[in-house]
């Protein structure tokens, strides 16, 4: 307040009153979103927000774990409004560090999936993914049907897969210790090592076309890289997802593990009212569409789906647990990992 007063009196010292006051209306106007998004369709998803509220948008991308950086070291004085990134894990790193603000939201509250958004309203899911698994029908001819199938002994050798501390991987163990216990869980990530066909390398693109390959008959991915080869416009991609073959895992149980993109409102926005008007409009029937179709996902508002390639792969039942547990788990489960030797 002090500074303030102070700043006041020395811009009218300087006869300039009316700036503030106008700078002030101005900065209404404006919305700063941090965004480790980048696609084609994000361009309209922006200008469409801009058209229908009049705030202008200045974006910063970067990769997620280094906006979270950023963020962290900006502190208070961070001009960001709205961080946008992917994976509940992620946005659990980002809620554990301070940087994101409970809002009241009846709009978010009515469209998001309880599942999908923190139980406090620091962050929502707009779109999901599912991991995974890919065959090589060729080199198995029994494909696993659930993750605990992976650590059955009879793939020994087939089995290839990312990194334990690669944020998606990290995730599905913490889904894993959700669902079986801690003691359970490792187990489970031992007989998966047991039957690694290499060491962890690589993304989930490398896996599926690994499996293509014939280097590993069965690995696990998030459903956009294989879209994203299917619609690739390099004939060689497209092969290789043709010659893979994708199980939807747990279908007979709990369902599929998803995941989502999602954001939430800063701790210091300097605008938060238009922070909160940009999320419920990423909620829009319209947004729902550019956002998910963007990265090929799933929107989280039902009705929306407009993309022939990813709902050819069906229609699958989803585990129902809330994406939060991903992020509350997520210590424990790179233990787990360690302890099972997963690389
Ligand atoms: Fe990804």
């Amino acid at each position: 307040m002090k500074r303030l007063t102070h700043h006041l009196l020395a811009a009218a010292a300087a006869g300039a009153l009316t700036v503030p006051a106008s700078a002030a209306f101005a900065q209404d106007d404006v919305l700063n979103i941090y965004s480790a998004r980048h696609y084609q369709t994000d361009e309209a998803l922006y200008e469409d927000f801009t058209k229908e509220t009049g705030i202008q948008i200045n974006r910063i991308e970067g990769k997620d774990d280094a906006l979270i950086e950023r963020l962290r070291s900006e502190g208070a004085s961070s001009p960001a409004d709205v961080l946008i990134t992917v994976d509940a894990g992620r946005l659990w790193r980002a809620e554990e560090a301070g940087l994101f603000q409970s809002i009241e939201s009846d709009v978010l509250d009515e469209r998001i999936p309880e599942n999908l958004q923190h139980p406090e309203n620091k962050w929502f899911g707009f779109s999901t993914r599912a991991r995974v698994i890919y065959v090589n029908p060729e080199l198995v001819q029994d494909p696993p049907q659930t993750y605990e199938d992976l650590a059955d002994p009879k793939y020994d050798g087939l089995v290839c897969i990312r990194s334990s501390s690669n944020i998606y991987n990290l995730s599905l163990m913490a889904s894993m210790i959700e669902h079986h216990g801690e003691e359970a869980a490792q187990k489970w990530a031992e007989g998966v090592v047991s039957n690694f066909a290499r060491d962890p390398q690589g993304g989930d693109t490398d896996q599926i076309r690994a499996v293509a390959s014939g280097e590993c008959g069965i690995s696990v991915g998030n459903t956009y890289y294989f879209v994203r080869l299917l619609k690739s416009d390099d004939p060689a991609d497209r092969e290789v997802a043709e010659k893979v073959e994708l199980v939807w895992p747990n279908q007979d149980g709990r369902g599929v593990h998803v995941n989502v993109s999602g954001a939430g409102v800063v701790a210091n926005a300097p605008h938060k009212a238009a922070a909160v008007k940009f999320l419920e409009y990423l909620a829009s029937d319209s947004a729902q569409g550019y956002f998910a179709n963007g990265n090929n996902e799933y929107p989280v508002v039902d009705g929306v789906l407009e993309n022939p390639e990813l709902e050819a792969l069906g229609d699958p039942k989803i585990d129902p647990v809330n994406v939060s547990v991903y992020g509350e788990n997520q210590p424990l489960a790179q233990m787990v990992y360690d302890r099972a030797g997963w690389k």
